[in-house]
């Protein structure tokens, strides 16, 4: 079996779907690996990391299993083996191109989030590196400290943090800010999250509102509790220096959770980090990728966040891949189990 490693094509997308560490482990495996030339670039993992690591570089294309970061474009698709397997974040569109080229798509989004699938979420392992970042982000762009600082000129406060949508990224933003010294809250509609929140050291905000759906996730608020939610949270948002929102329900957009009267009733220098920019935005006043500032409040929707620490975060998503390449590869063989959950959850396209 022949893996292919293609250098990601879409913007700013400075990941790379193995790393030369992984590479190592699955050629102790067997498995022979062609990477693209660059393709580490972007998380500057030089060729020769990749080749000392025992790959080879050339056309990735052309191969047996081809593994990515972002979805293919057309001309990519178009350059895939027919009777492939193609594996990445594939998102919405591909799979009549995918299915036209007689390649099977397994989306890493799309597998299954149980507990034998854990070592291969990479939703999960993203939304970390999301969470961290989003902290800083949101200490960057202060005005003020995160920490309490006592000093000769005088006590400074600690910042207070509130996160909204206390999921992966969520909770990863709650410790990070707290461990930059910051006061940390958190809220979400699914009333289990509360003992995570406190397990990182944040205070759970409660609100008395549940919406838990299916699968672990949030299901959306009917339009009244939408309603009620935004004018208890109104009040609740006030008072905080940092507002991250995290907040997701699967196939819909964004949830509003911060409206631009609670912009306008924050204190000025205070900042919003907004997770969902890809999916709408949480705050309405959200740009998606720019930063803005408006009523004295700094404003930011970052696009594709993991892609700005692009080393931890392949080195994250690298190792989600090789669990999922153990599953797929037994013996040397190729073997897609579509009686598996985790095969059948994950496949968009597949050989009739
Ligand atoms: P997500 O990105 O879909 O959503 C982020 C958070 O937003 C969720 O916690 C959700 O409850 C919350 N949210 C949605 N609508 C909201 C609203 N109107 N107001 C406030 N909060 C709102 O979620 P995620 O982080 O990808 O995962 C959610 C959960 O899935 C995890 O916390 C966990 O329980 C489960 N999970 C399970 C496994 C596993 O068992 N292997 C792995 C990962 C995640």
């Amino acid at each position: 079996i022949v893996v292919g490693v293609p250098r990601e094509s879409a913007p700013g997308e400075r990941r790379v779907a193995l790393v030369p560490k992984v590479v190592g482990r699955l050629r102790s495996a067997g498995l022979n690996i062609v990477v693209e030339p660059g393709a580490g670039g972007g998380a500057l993992m030089s060729d020769w990391l990749y080749e000392e690591a025992g790959a080879t570089l050339g056309d990735p294309w052309a191969c047996d299993v081809v593994v990515k970061v972002a979805a293919p474009t057309d001309e990519e698709i178009g350059r895939l083996k027919p009777g492939s397997v193609l594996i990445g974040f594939l998102g919405t569109n591909v799979a009549d191109a995918l299915a036209d080229r007689d390649v099977c798509g397994l989306a890493m989004e799309a597998i299954p989030r149980i507990s034998r699938a854990q070592s291969m979420d990479a939703l999960s392992s993203q939304s970390s590196v999301a969470g961290y970042l989003a902290a800083l982000l949101g200490a960057q762009h202060l005005t003020r400290f995160y920490p309490m600082l006592t000093t000769a000129a005088g006590t400074v406060p600690p910042a207070k943090t509130l996160v909204l949508g206390a999921g992966v990224a969520g909770l990863q933003a709650l410790a990070t800010a707290r461990r930059l010294g910051a006061q940390t809250t958190g809220y979400d509609v699914r009333p289990e999250v509360a003992e995570q929140v406190r397990s990182v050291g944040a205070k759970w905000l409660d609100l008395g509102i549940e919406a838990v759906g299916e699968g672990g996730y949030a299901r959306a608020l009917t339009d009244e509790e939408r309603a009620e939610q935004l004018k208890r949270l109104n009040e609740a948002v006030i008072g905080y220096d940092v507002v991250i929102t995290t907040a997701q329900v699967p196939g819909r957009r964004a949830p509003v959770l911060v409206t631009e009267d609670s912009v306008t009733a924050m204190r000025a220098g205070s900042v919003v980090v907004d997770l969902a920019g890809e999916t709408g935005g949480n705050c309405e006043l959200s740009v998606p990728g720019e930063v803005v500032v408006r009523h004295d409040v700094t404003i930011v929707a970052p696009l594709n966040l993991p892609a700005t620490m692009p080393e931890s975060a392949s080195e994250l998503y690298s190792r989600n891949v090789q669990a999922l390449l153990e599953l797929l590869i037994t013996d040397g063989r190729l073997t897609l189990d579509f009686d598996d959950e985790i095969v059948a959850s994950a496949c968009v396209t597949r050989r009739s």
